[in-house]
């Protein structure tokens, strides 16, 4: 088997990637190791409308819930209301991401892109340090994929980057362990996507409730790792869905348990014959633990730097850069950015989020930009001017 490219994963950063690399011509493989694209569904199932102006996808039957907003609440209850355009790449839709991974798939088989399921990559092929493609196990046969570039597309536990060399290592202080139940018989009329901070109703992440109709909703719980021991997020959960009046009676139709990167990006996500994309990369926003658009975003940089490279025959890691100035460009100031508001905010004990969300909750977030935001903080509180002083610097770049 010989493909110019093989990407391992079908999540949404392999499908578009494979999708824009097909449409140049190239030949293109998605490999999967699980049996159904998008199965199981490992996710609060979020995005921003922002995705609306990409025009990536053509139906709309990934759409579960049209959001208004997002509702945050301090641990005192203190309620700052954002519309979905400053909600954050959590809010604005909320999806059935089963669906929404296999329309991705579609549009990248009608492209041009071949799909292997039940296919594990268990190393990369290489001729000494070159890399040729993937060693693949899929049912109880194992074999060889050769190609001239291999695309990591294969999620947080992401081992092709490692395989190479590539540092992608994660810190229990920059991984949220969470845990998710989809919930019926709820009270959720509102088209809001509701996030709870607190200490201890979610040490070093939030609690949400993502609507998905009107009596069912995503309620989900991230804690960061190094915070948590074993089996915490449950018990939290537990704990807050038995607490809230409106989500007492509910009955679960579905639970899941997975892992989210709350980091920097990877700096170096391209070497010769290769490329890391989404999760992989650890393209996710640190604050929310969002990371569908950056998928969609970088994935379509990926997918047309590897058609330039195959229609040019170059698959070095300086042609490949082109995808790395890219998703730079496109968003990695402000991943490095919500990084350190997520190291502020983890500084900062329940009684100073209470005194942020009263000093917030009546702003007009339309009309203000990061920067003025701090500033109008800053000269509420100039105690908070030592903590957020390093982010007006930033913030005057994105
Ligand atoms: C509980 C939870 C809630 C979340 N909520 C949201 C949210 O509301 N909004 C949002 O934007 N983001 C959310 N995220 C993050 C979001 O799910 C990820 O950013 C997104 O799935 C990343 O897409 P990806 O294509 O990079 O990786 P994935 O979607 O993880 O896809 C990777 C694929 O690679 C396959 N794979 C892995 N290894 C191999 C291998 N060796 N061989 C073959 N195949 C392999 C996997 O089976 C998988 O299908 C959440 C994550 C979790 C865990």
């Amino acid at each position: 088997m010989k493909y110019d490219c093989v990407v391992v994963g079908s999540g949404p950063a392999g499908s578009i990637t494979a999708r824009f690399a097909a449409k140049t011509g190239a030949k293109v493989l998605i490999i999967e190791r699980r049996q159904e694209v998008g199965v199981p569904v490992l996710c609060g199932e979020g995005i921003s409308k922002k995705i609306d102006e990409w025009n990536m996808l053509e139906s709309r039957r990934w759409i579960a819930g049209d959001m208004e907003g997002a509702r945050i609440y301090s641990p005192d209850r203190t309620c700052v209301t954002l519309s979905a355009e400053q909600a954050g790449n959590e809010t604005g839709y909320v999806v059935y991401r089963d669906i929404f991974d296999q329309e991705l798939a579609r549009l990248a088989a009608r492209d041009g892109a071949k799909i292997m399921m039940n296919t594990q990559a268990t190393d990369l092929l290489k001729d000494k340090d070159k890399i040729k493609g993937v060693k693949v196990k899929h049912f109880d046969e194992e074999f060889e994929i050769e190609a001239d570039i291999v695309v990591g597309a294969d999620g947080v536990e992401s081992k092709i980057g490692k395989w190479a060399g590539i540092n992608t290592t994660l810190k229990p202080k920059d991984l949220e362990t969470c845990a998710q139940y989809t919930l019926t018989n709820i009270d959720c009329k509102d088209a809001y996507c509701d996030f709870y901070l607190g200490k201890q109703i979610a040490p070093g992440g939030y609690v949400w409730v993502f609507p998905k109709g009107k009596d069912v909703a995503n309620v989900g719980i991230g804690i960061l790792a190094s915070l948590s021991e074993s089996g915490m997020a449950k018990k939290l959960l537990d704990n807050f869905i038995a607490n809230e009046p409106r989500l007492q009676k509910g009955e679960p139709i579905r639970f899941l348990a997975g892992a989210v990167p709350v980091t920097n990006p990877v700096e170096t996500t391209v070497q010769d014959n290769l490329l890391l994309v989404g999760d992989a990369a650890r393209h996710v926003d640190p604050i929310t633990g969002g990371g569908l658009t950056h998928c969609l975003e970088g994935g379509k940089i990926a997918g047309e730097t590897i058609g330039m490279a195959v229609e040019k025959q170059q698959f070095d890691q300086e042609t490949l850069s082109v995808y790395e100035t890219g998703w730079k460009e496109a968003f990695a100031k402000k991943i490095k950015r919500n990084y350190m508001v997520k190291e502020i905010l983890l500084d900062m004990d329940d009684k100073t989020l209470n005194m942020l969300a009263d000093s917030l909750k009546d702003v007009k977030f339309d009309e203000i930009s990061t920067l003025g935001l701090i500033k109008a903080l800053v000269l509420k509180h100039p105690t908070l001017l030592m903590r957020l002083r390093p982010l007006m610097k930033v913030s005057k770049e994105v």
